[in-house]
């Protein structure tokens, strides 16, 4: 535990009574729970009141001015933080809440996910910073980032130079009165009914956000993905073929092998890919996917982008895509090793 921490217990944790004048804390659903007697009323108002604005110092404080005995209440708090009941919150991912009492209320709901296994690791004020591009206004694009935006993501702006058509209403995306909208626009609104004080312009020329979401289809064919691996900046495809949901790879240039590679491969599989691929990418496809394919397939995608911009657990999709099938839809990894013929890694990164 560092001297910076402080301690949050969720306010959705329950504070059950038990026989005995004993409280039982949390252990209803799988996680274990802590019973804490004996737990006069004073006990839940100390739990209730760790909601993450205090260092722990100051918590054992107030204890010790209410009549408890600090020892204790150290070694209460460090039996709920072994339970992983309590999250230990860092100061800068308290500063890295937007304003407001309905901002709070969000980010009380959000932050609980986005803590660090190891303290001191900042991981809410990481997503606040990050600046995500969604290529792609599809029904995959949208909600994608709409749900980046919800789960804090500061800078969510989605790229698309079509028009709305009906086919693209999904469930958490645009909307059947977006019909006839320019797609971004439409797409903006999208982000802000989700997360109303998300920064949805489009990056200045020049600046690199810190990952690309690549939501058409076959984006190895697609020319924007050149111009994103040469600038350095890290992209993740997540899109729906037919019925299939594909998300990877999570390409980092330099550092993981790329879509070209993923491309060479399958041309040693079938030479003739190169012409297939050309006639797959022609024209512009139409809107597709279930509803329920497109709403995991942009889920999942958006945990591999938050687990790559704030380190909250390891991406699958490195080197490899995640593909969801219809109809059981479990998620089945595909490797897509570097290609010998593609160089993409021999530059100096
Ligand atoms: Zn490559």
């Amino acid at each position: 535990m560092s001297d910076t921490a402080h301690p949050l217990l969720p306010s959705t944790t329950p504070l059950l009574r038990r026989a005995g004048d004993a409280v039982q804390v949390g252990g209803v659903d799988a996680g274990d729970g802590l019973v804490v007697r004996p737990a006069a009323a004073e006990v839940t108002t100390l739990l209730r009141g760790l909601d993450g604005r205090r260092p722990q110092r100051s918590v054992l404080a107030d204890a010790v001015t209410a009549g408890f005995d600090a020892a204790a209440v150290a070694g209460l708090l460090d039996g709920l933080r072994s339970t992983g009941l309590l999250v230990d919150l860092d100061p800068a991912d308290l500063l890295a809440s937007d304003a407001g009492p309905a901002a709070v209320a969000r980010t009380a709901a959000e932050l609980p996910a986005a803590r660090g296994t190891s303290p001191g690791a900042a991981r809410w004020a990481a997503r606040r910073r990050a600046t995500v591009v969604v290529e792609g206004a599809t029904r995959v694009g949208v909600p994608l980032a709409a749900v980046l935006a919800a789960s804090g993501v500061g800078r969510v702006s989605v790229r698309d130079r079509g028009v709305v058509g009906a086919g693209d209403a999904v469930v958490g995306g645009l909307s059947a009165e977006d019909e006839g909208r320019p797609r971004a626009l439409a797409a903006a609104d999208a982000v802000r009914r989700a997360s109303p004080l998300a920064d949805v312009r489009p990056l200045p020329d020049g600046v690199l956000p810190d990952l690309v979401v690549l939501a058409r289809p076959w984006a190895a064919a697609d020319p924007v993905v050149t111009v994103w691996q040469s600038a350095g900046a890290a992209h993740l495809v997540a899109t729906v073929r037919g019925e299939t949901g594909v998300v990877g790879p999570l390409v980092v240039p330099g550092r993981t092998s790329c879509l070209g590679c993923a491309d060479l491969h399958r041309r040693d599989a079938d030479p003739s890919w190169p012409a297939l691929a050309a006639q797959l990418t022609a024209t512009d496809a139409p809107p597709g996917g279930s509803t329920l394919t497109c709403l995991l397939t942009a889920v999942t995608a958006a945990q591999q982008a938050l687990a790559y911009l704030d380190g909250s657990g390891a991406p699958a999709t490195l080197e490899a895509t995640v593909e969801l099938r219809w109809p059981e839809l479990v998620p089945a990894r595909r490797r897509w090793p570097a290609h010998a013929e593609c160089g993409c890694l021999d530059a100096p990164a």
